[in-house]
C-alpha cells in the first residue's frame, strides 16, 4: 500500500495499492494505443479539451485544493492558487501549442522545405509533492496539446492529487488513456523508462531521484528533462526600494513553508544595509502566520513529511555550529518547522551550499558587485537569481555575469506559462512552459520536396 499521511496530524488520509508489473504494463499499453490515435486529432479538438480542462479545475478547486492540503500541509489559500494557475496553463497552451508548433519553413534549393513538429508517444512525468498538481499540469498541458500521452508516477504521499489529476482529464472529456496516473513506488521507475512504448521522460525533484532516472533514460536512449532544485539568491543592493523588496524577499522565501525549488533560499545583502534590512526582514518574518494548514488565514502551514523537517533542522544545526546565528525560530515539532531567519552565513555553511526545502533563510553580506555576483554564482545549482535595485543599467550590466537559468529585476523567480523555466548546473536541464517546453517533446522533423 502506498499512503499519503497530513503532515499536520498524522493521520492517514488516503491509501492505494500499488499496481503489479502486469497492470502497469497494461496501463503502457493502453496509452501507446491511444497515442496512435490522439495523434492524430486536429488542434481545435485538442484545445476545446483543455479548454474544458482549465474549467473542470476552475469549477472543483476546493475539492482538489482541500486534498493537497492535507496530503501535504501547504495553506489552504495557497492550493487554491495553485488550481487556479493550472488552468491558467491549460488555457495557455490551449490558445498557443498550434502556433508554437506551426510548421517553420525554411529556404533551401527545395521546392519546398520546412521543419515540422510532431508528437513522439507516451511521455513520463516522475513528479514530487511540493505543488503537486502545478508540477503535473506544467508537463501535461504542453504534452497533451502536442499529441503525446502523459503517464505519472506522482511522489508516494500525493497519490491522491494524482488520482484528482486524472479525473480533471477524465471529467474534461479526453479519450481513455491521454492521460493517466500510476500508483508506483520509485522503484518501479526504471522498468518504465525501459519500456519500448514510453519515448521519453521528465523529473522535477532531487538531484538522486533526476540522476537515476535520466541514467536510465540515457541507457536507452530516450530523451529526459530535468528540473532538480535550487539555491536561488536574493541580491539586495543598497539602492533598493526597501518596502518593496522586504515584502518580495519574505514572500519569495516563505510561500509554500518555503518548500519551493524556485524560493529566495540566500539573502546576499549590501553591507551598508545589512542591519537596517535584517531587523526590518526579521520584524516581516515574525509578523507570518503560522497554524492550520486548513485555515483560511494561515500562511506558514506545516512542511510536508517530519524527516523533511529533520533533515533542515541538521543544515539549520550544522551552520550554527559552524558560526551562524539565529535570529527568530530555529525550532521545529514534527513537521512544523518555525519561520527562521539565520545571519552570518558563509559560502562554506549548509545552509549557503546545500538546498534548503523549508522555511529557514541564511543571511549573507557584500560589498562590491563582484563579490555578489561571485557568491551568487558560487552555488552548484543554478535556477534563478533576483536582484533588487532602482539602478536598471547595473542590472541589465548585471544579468549576463550570473549563471542561472533566469534573472529576475525587482521581482522573486516565478514560473509563468509564457515564459521559459528551467536551470543550469545541477539544478537540471531543458525548459519547461512557453513555447521552449512544448518543443521539449517532440520530433523536429525536416521535410524536403524536390
Ligand atoms: P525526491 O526527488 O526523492 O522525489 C521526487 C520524485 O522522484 C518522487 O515522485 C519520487 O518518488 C521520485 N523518486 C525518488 N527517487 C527516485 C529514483 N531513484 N528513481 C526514480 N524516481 C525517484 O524528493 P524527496 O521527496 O525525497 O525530497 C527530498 C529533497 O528533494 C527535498 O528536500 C528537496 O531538496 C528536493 N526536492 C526538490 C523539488 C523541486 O521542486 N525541485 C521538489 C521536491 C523535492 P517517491 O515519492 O515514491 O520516492
Amino acid at each position: 500500500m502506498i499512503q499519503s499521511i497530513n503532515p499536520y496530524n498524522q493521520q492517514v488520509v488516503f491509501e492505494t495499492k500499488e499496481l503489479t508489473k502486469k497492470e502497469t504494463e497494461a496501463a503502457i499499453d493502453a496509452a501507446h494505443k491511444r497515442f496512435l490515435s490522439w495523434r492524430k486529432t486536429p488542434y481545435s479538438e485538442r484545445s476545446k479539451l483543455m479548454h474544458a480542462a482549465a474549467a473542470e479545475l476552475k469549477k472543483n478547486k476546493q475539492e482538489y485544493a482541500e486534498t493537497m492540503t492535507l496530503e501535504m500541509g501547504k495553506p489552504i489559500a495557497q492550493s487554491i492558487a495553485e488550481i487556479e494557475k493550472c488552468a491558467w496553463v491549460c488555457e495557455y497552451y490551449a490558445e498557443h501549442a498550434e502556433q508554437h508548433l506551426a510548421n517553420k519553413p525554411i529556404d533551401t534549393d527545395a521546392a519546398e522545405s520546412y521543419v515540422s513538429y510532431e508528437p513522439i508517444g507516451v511521455v513520463l512525468a516522475v513528479m514530487p509533492w511540493n505543488y503537486p498538481f502545478w508540477q503535473v499540469f506544467r508537463f501535461a498541458a504542453p504534452a497533451l496539446m502536442a499529441g503525446n500521452i502523459g503517464i505519472l508516477k506522482h511522489a508516494s504521499n500525493v497519490m491522491q492529487s494524482a488520482a484528482n489529476i486524472q479525473k480533471v482529464f477524465e471529467r474534461a472529456g479526453f479519450p481513455k488513456a491521454c492521460f493517466t496516473h500510476l500508483p508506483l513506488s520509485s522503484s518501479k521507475i526504471e522498468a518504465i523508462i525501459k519500456n519500448p512504448k514510453v519515448k521519453a521522460v521528465t523529473l522535477t525533484g532531487s538531484k538522486p531521484a533526476g540522476s537515476a532516472v535520466a541514467s536510465t533514460a540515457g541507457s536507452e536512449i530516450k530523451k529526459s528533462v530535468l528540473e532538480l532544485g535550487g539555491s536561488n539568491a536574493l541580491v539586495v543592493f543598497e539602492d533598493c526600494n526597501l518596502e518593496e523588496t522586504l515584502k518580495t524577499a519574505v514572500q519569495a522565501r516563505f510561500q509554500n513553508t518555503g518548500q519551493s525549488c524556485i524560493a529566495g533560499k540566500r539573502l546576499i545583502v549590501h553591507k551598508n544595509i545589512a542591519k537596517e534590512f535584517t531587523d526590518n526582514y526579521v520584524k516581516a518574518v515574525r509578523e507570518l502566520k503560522s497554524g492550520d494548514p486548513m485555515d483560511e488565514d494561515t500562511f506558514i502551514g506545516v512542511m510536508a513529511r517530519p524527516d523533511l523537517a529533520e533533515e533542515l533542522a541538521a543544515q539549520l544545526e550544522a551552520s550554527v555550529k559552524a558560526g551562524a546565528e539565529i535570529l527568530i525560530g530555529g525550532k521545529r515539532d514534527k513537521a512544523y518547522f518555525e519561520p527562521t531567519v539565520v545571519t552570518g552565513v558563509t559560502s562554506e555553511m549548509s545552509l549557503f551550499k546545500e538546498e534548503t526545502f523549508g522555511p529557514v533563510i541564511g543571511i549573507t553580506t557584500f560589498e562590491t558587485e563582484e563579490e555578489a555576483v561571485d557568491l551568487v554564482n558560487q552555488s552548484d545549482f543554478g535556477l534563478g537569481v533576483s536582484v533588487f535595485t532602482e539602478d536598471m543599467q547595473r542590472a541589465k550590466k548585471l544579468v549576463p555575469l550570473f549563471d542561472d537559468g533566469a534573472v529576475f529585476v525587482n521581482e522573486l523567480v516565478k514560473s509563468d506559462p509564457r515564459l521559459p523555466f528551467g536551470g543550469t548546473k545541477i539544478s537540471g536541464y531543458g525548459r519547461e512552459l512557453s513555447a521552449d517546453g512544448i518543443l521539449e517533446f517532440v520530433n523536429r522533423k525536416t521535410v524536403y520536396f524536390n
